[in-house]
């Protein structure tokens, strides 16, 4: 039987695995095995649904932060940037899409951000277990709010961000 460890982007327990995940996203292997069933049953039996994928996408990477580098800086600021457009502004998936590609040019104005301490209660295994495609929806929201909120010390700055780039 395989080990179980601490993801140690997001604490949860996962298969201890080896391997490399992704190259600025913080996740352990197993974590990221989790993360890719995830996107496989919204790319295929869920048909694709832009707002909750948008949502498992931003989620995901900020509750992995990784270690500060230019390119983990910019993701973070660009999902934290999502997150708000969706779950605040109510935008819809392809709407943030289109939004936090002309956030880019503001790339230089991001700062590191110490990810806070619990990063969310719900990890990835909370959402995988969901058995079609409505409680999917349902998780992924619950999730998406529960890391949102997590990093709640930072929601100045990113509404910030958002009124300054003017993209919403
Ligand atoms: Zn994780």
């Amino acid at each position: 039987m395989t080990e179980l460890i601490s993801c140690y982007g997001c604490g949860a327990l996962v298969k201890d695995i080896p391997g490399e995940s992704h190259k600025y996203i913080g996740a352990s292997a197993g974590c990221w095995e989790v993360y890719g069933e995830i996107l496989a049953k919204e790319y295929g039996e869920y048909g694709y649904p832009e707002t909750v994928h948008r949502l498992t996408v931003d989620t995901y990477a900020i509750q992995h932060p990784g270690k500060p580098s230019h390119q983990s800086i910019q993701s973070v600021n660009t999902h934290l940037i999502s997150l708000n457009l969706v779950l605040e502004k109510g935008l819809e998936g392809a709407e943030a899409t289109q939004a936090i590609r002309k956030i880019l040019d503001y790339a230089s104005e991001f700062v590191w951000l110490e990810p806070p301490v619990p990063n969310g209660r719900m990890t990835v295994l909370d959402v995988v277990r969901a058995k079609d495609f409505l409680e999917h929806q349902a998780l992924v929201q619950k999730w998406a709010r529960d890391v949102w909120n997590a990093w709640s010390v930072y929601h100045h700055i990113v509404r910030q961000l958002v009124s300054w780039c003017n993209i919403a």
